[in-house]
């Protein structure tokens, strides 16, 4: 795999990212509306977290904007490919499974701050505007994943770079983070309360109720999977933050 990746040309390796990226976000976010909207009911298990009504057009503007971030994600590999060609970076000879194992929970860890740092900056108010898009979705869909101004796409694709430049990682821990990635990003986005009756915080399947609550409520819980970053910094939001929000579209005629 090593040797294949590093024998490819620039533009092979473009194309082959978008392929890569785009059956991430379109196989992820089938398997997804799958079993939220499908097998859960069916088994009578968990259930739906914000009950209020897309806005109009938005599966398809998010599917549409997504569409955007795919390219750029595969267009955008061209990056860390070349700080391999040139020597910058290195891939691991050889990793042992321990080695993959141990590099996959240092990226997953990594990920959490960078995303936290990149989406808290997201919301101040020189970048704001740039984050506004992603939150045109107020009730979230598995499609919202990668529905990204092209800015935040950047900004949040660029995760791989400083690992690599600072450890020769094996290639599938480099693969890896695309797809825990895209795994994470569709739980926070599933808009489904996979434990309603777990503890409301701890569980990392509670990503679910927490990214619906940054939805939901705009400020606050800016991690990505893991409580961890919001709980060091205080921006964790109470779990009842979008009651009054849900309670006030319930009433509604
Ligand atoms: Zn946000
Ligand atoms: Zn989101």
């Amino acid at each position: 795999m090593r040797d294949t990746l590093l024998g490819l040309s620039w533009h092979q390796i473009m194309l082959w990212a978008c392929i890569f990226f785009g059956s991430l976000y379109w196989g992820m976010g089938a398997l997804n509306q799958l079993i939220t909207h499908h097998l859960m009911p069916a088994l009578g298990h968990g259930r739906t977290l914000d009950p209020r009504p897309l806005g109009p057009g938005q599966q398809a503007r998010e599917q549409t904007q997504s569409a955007l971030s795919v390219l750029l994600f595969g267009v955008g590999s061209v990056v860390p490919w070349s700080f391999l060609q040139w020597g910058w970076a290195r891939l691991a000879v050889n990793p042992s499974g321990w080695q993959i194992a141990l590099e996959v929970a240092v990226l997953v860890v990594w990920n959490e701050v960078h995303f936290y740092a990149n989406h808290w900056l997201l919301h101040t108010r020189w970048l704001r505007r740039f984050h506004l898009l992603h939150h045109r979705s107020v009730v979230v869909t598995p499609w919202s994943t990668y529905c990204f101004h092209p800015v935040e796409a950047l900004m949040l694709g660029n995760v791989l770079l400083l690992p690599m430049l600072l450890h020769d990682f094996s290639v599938w821990a480099l693969l890896s983070v695309p797809v825990f990635s895209i795994v994470f990003n569709n739980i926070g986005h599933s808009n489904f309360d996979f434990l309603p009756d777990a503890d409301r915080d701890r569980w990392w399947l509670n990503g679910a109720r927490r990214h619906h609550l940054h939805h939901a409520c705009y400020h606050g819980n800016f991690g990505f999977m893991f409580p961890f970053m919001d709980r060091l910094f205080g921006t964790a939001l109470p779990p009842d933050a979008a009651q009054a929000q849900i309670a006030r579209h319930g009433r509604k005629p």
